[in-house]
């Protein structure tokens, strides 16, 4: 049949926005994301976390001096070219002093980390010595020269870059900025993020005990990981609680949220629905496009300005909502922050599983890796299913329409990277 004029469903149809593909997703809304520019000096172990501001010269050589490797004894190589030489020792350098020249032809009894004394070019440990005449050391078999010497700038350079502006400072890099002896570090400020639940039915858990929640009611639990998932990607969480379903109700909330932060990150009412009131209530202040991105747990998505505060708007389902967090959200905060590594690391890993009627979307599936070094599938992968998210200690990032037998490669992403 022809219709001559369009119902009013199929109309609606006609006007939702085409799938985009997620990359394609990701790059338009990181074109809009310009490093906020802010920064700060924090005490060096507040940096984890967060994203260096400037680069950091090293001003000195890592370590500072040639030095032990070993407990043992310092000497010439050419000394004991021979298995049992026997030399006297004539000094004793524990850790933190300053030795004298080797004296010619004798050993300095050494500790690990204590500098080499000039002419010294060998440490042999002290499991290959044993004691000789009084005051000497017999060394067992002859060493190779070099051997057991850690050596100046081994490990930085003198004027060496050591991280860059837009690295992410993890417990690592914290202790490579001490070692140049940095306390204290420059790092791009936290972004401001007004948080938003929507949704009649939410209600907070401890409010409402779960044996009188009313009919129809269900506990809030996105609030509770974005603000987390925020947090530990840098932002600043004013969390300002639930928003009635009215367009009222929502441009209210959205105009406070909008002044003084940098991103409002509203969660649920992003679909086309008449309670969903995101995108009237965001286009009665700003503007706000809704996305259809080609990917599950996911799909709707929007993304907006008011003024000059990002608004961004995260599907309702909290899987959903978790999972459009990591892949579009969390890259955009970080870039506010000017990241420079935005890419999700994935490895490749056997399925322990089968896939056999794969979405034509791109799918994350919920899996984890087990003792045999292959992932197990979470049963039910429904996007309302946070269990499978709990459960989970990675995702699969399968390609559209692509199904998977146990035993093939697919790509694995691990949570722990994300958050
Ligand atoms: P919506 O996107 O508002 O249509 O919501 C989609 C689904 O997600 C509905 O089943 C909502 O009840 C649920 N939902 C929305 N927001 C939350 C939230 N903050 N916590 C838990 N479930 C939610
Ligand atoms: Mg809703």
């Amino acid at each position: 049949m022809i219709a001559s004029t369009p119902d009013p469903q199929s109309s609606r149809q006609a006007s939702r926005p085409a799938l985009r593909p997620l990359d394609d997703a990701l790059a338009e809304l990181l074109a809009q994301a310009q490093p906020l520019g802010r920064t700060e000096t924090v005490p060096l172990v507040e940096a984890d976390r967060r994203i260096l501001a400037h680069d950091l010269v090293s001003p000195l050589q890592v370590p500072p001096h040639d030095n032990s490797a070993m407990d043992g004894y310092a000497l010439r190589a050419a000394d004991a070219a021979a298995a049992g030489a026997v030399l006297p020792v004539s000094q004793r350098i524990p850790a933190g002093t300053a030795p004298q020249p080797l004296a010619l032809g004798t050993a300095a009894r050494i500790f690990t980390g204590a500098p080499l004394p000039p002419g010294a070019d060998t440490v042999v440990m002290q499991e290959e010595t044993e004691p000789a005449a009084e005051g000497a050391i017999r060394f067992i078999k002859a060493p190779h020269k070099g051997q057991n010497v850690r050596y100046s700038g081994e490990d930085i350079q003198q004027g060496a870059m050591v991280l860059r502006a837009g690295d992410r400072i993890g417990p690592a890099a914290l202790g490579l900025a001490a070692s140049i002896g940095l306390d204290r570090l420059p790092v791009a400020a936290r972004p401001r993020v007004a948080l938003l639940s929507t949704g009649d039915e939410l209600v907070m858990p401890g409010t409402v005990p779960p044996e009188q929640m009313p009919a129809g009611a269900i506990y809030n639990s996105n609030r509770f990981f974005l603000r987390r998932l925020l947090e530990r990607a840098g932002c600043e969480v004013s969390d300002l609680g639930n928003v009635p379903d009215t367009r009222a109700a929502t441009v209210q909330a959205l105009s406070e949220a909008a002044a003084g932060h940098d991103l409002v990150l509203a969660s649920g009412g992003v679909s086309v629905g008449e309670e969903d009131h995101l995108r009237p209530a965001v286009q009665a202040l700003g503007r706000l496009d809704l996305w259809q991105v080609a990917i599950k747990p996911g799909k709707p998505f929007a993304y907006g300005q008011i003024g000059a505060t990002h608004v961004m708007g995260l599907p309702g389902n909290p899987v959903s909502s978790f999972v459009t967090f990591l892949v579009l959200a969390r890259p955009f905060v970080l870039r506010l922050q000017g990241a420079t590594d935005l890419a999700v690391p994935a490895n490749q890993f056997i399925a322990g599983f089968d896939w056999p009627r794969p979405d034509k979307r791109r799918e994350f599936l919920r899996v984890r890796r087990n003792a045999e070094g292959t992932l197990d599938l979470f049963p039910n992968q429904g996007s309302g299913v946070l269990t499978s998210l709990a459960w989970a200690d990675g995702l699969v990032d399968n390609p559209p329409g692509q199904p998977i037998a146990r035993g093939d490669r697919v790509r694995f992403i691990a949570l722990e990277d994300l958050l």
